[in-house]
């Protein structure tokens, strides 16, 4: 059995989805109400692979909200999570993925330290971040929509903003390692973990994401932004593509320009449909069929019976890794989103 621990992308969307979900006690709440409620399992989840093997699973709402981390109710958020993983745990979930801020917050937080959840005491090599599928599937989108849209990689600028995350590194890993990309800019805030990447990867340019932006054909969005940024579409050049594979989505503007290509990165599409109805509440184009490659890491793990913490730890992803969750990607019927 596995498990997703997922969480809606503000105040606004949880009071939205939480009528369509069963729950209006929810829907006229507040942020305080949602600082106090408890995580719920609201979906059960059929899917099959290509192989023919079929699982089940169950999608665990933590009930945070990324304006608790804007209002700095740090201690609500950790809790959250934490109580969430309990949940997860006593429901007897082998491999659980914590999607969009659960696992930044267990990092960032140190939630490590924090083992025992009342009487349950966390395995945590029964969670994984479910991040080297979102950095392997957002390379494939790199890789194939920018020949699509007619960009060539090996004289493109490829700017990554949030480089130094999980997710960054592992972009920019594969990009320097598995590809022809010769310009790249990393973009942070932190100098100090910008220089250090650098030196990692032996390229790559520290810019300022003003600076950066004119001056790409490809941008990848994964910073952990709690809300989106308002960016006119003058300053990016044309054509260019943006792969936003920020949870909620790191560009708030809805971009409408011919040459300008923005696809929602991070995001798989399976071959066979899903029985559940969570992904229509994250407003998935195909809720189907379309997913969260986070999400997809957790399925792939209890299609293969793997059950361990596959992606754990800031910064450890390496290529290998990539490779090797992406051969089970396709191996199931999963594939990147396209543009
Ligand atoms: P991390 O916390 O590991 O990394 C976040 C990165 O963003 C860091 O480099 C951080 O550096 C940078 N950052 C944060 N704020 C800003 C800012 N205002 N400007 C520029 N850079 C910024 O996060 P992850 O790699 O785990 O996740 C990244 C994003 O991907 C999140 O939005 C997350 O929700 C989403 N996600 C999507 C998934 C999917 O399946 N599609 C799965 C999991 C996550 P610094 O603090 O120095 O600025």
């Amino acid at each position: 059995m596995f498990g997703l621990i997922g969480h809606l992308t503000s105040l606004k969307h949880a009071q939205l989805v939480a009528r369509e979900l069963g729950y209006p006690e929810y829907a006229d709440q507040g942020l305080d109400f949602w600082c106090s409620a408890p995580p719920q399992i609201v979906d059960t989840i059929t899917v099959a692979s290509i192989t023919g093997q079929k699982i089940e699973g169950c999608y665990v709402e933590s009930c945070f909200l990324p304006e608790m981390l804007a209002n700095r109710r740090i201690k609500t958020a950790t809790r959250k999570i934490l109580n969430a993983m309990a949940h997860a745990q006593k429901h007897n979930i082998d491999i659980t993925a914590l999607g969009g801020f659960s696992s930044i917050i267990f990092e960032n937080f140190n939630l490590e330290q924090f083992r025992q959840v009342r009487n349950i005491e966390l395995e945590f090599e029964r969670f994984t971040t479910g991040n080297t599928h979102t950095a392997y599937i957002i390379c494939q989108q790199v890789e194939q929509a920018s020949q699509k849209v007619g960009i060539d990689l090996p004289e493109a600028t490829v700017a990554v903003c949030g480089a130094t995350g999980d997710i960054g590194s592992a972009v920019c890993r594969w990009l320097v390692h598995k590809t022809d990309v010769r310009n790249l800019f990393l973009i942070a805030r932190n100098q100090d973990r910008l220089q250090e990447l650098r030196t990692e990867l032996g390229c790559g340019k520290i810019m300022s994401l003003e600076a950066a932006l004119p001056l790409s054909d490809i941008v990848v969005w994964v910073a952990s932004m709690p809300r989106g940024l308002e960016i006119e579409s003058q300053i990016f050049r044309k054509p260019c593509l943006l792969i936003d594979g920020g949870y909620p989505k790191n560009l708030a503007t809805k971009i409408q320009h011919p040459d300008i290509y923005v696809l929602n990165g991070g995001i798989v599409e399976h071959s066979l449909d899903i029985e559940w109805k969570i992904m229509q509440v994250v407003n998935m184009d195909v809720p189907a069929r379309q997913l969260f490659a986070c999400f997809a890491e957790s399925m792939l793990l209890e299609f293969e019976r793997l059950y361990t913490n596959f992606s754990w730890g800031r910064n450890q992803i390496t290529v290998d890794k990539m490779e090797q969750i992406g051969h089970l990607s396709i191996k199931h019927g999963f594939r990147p989103l396209p543009v």
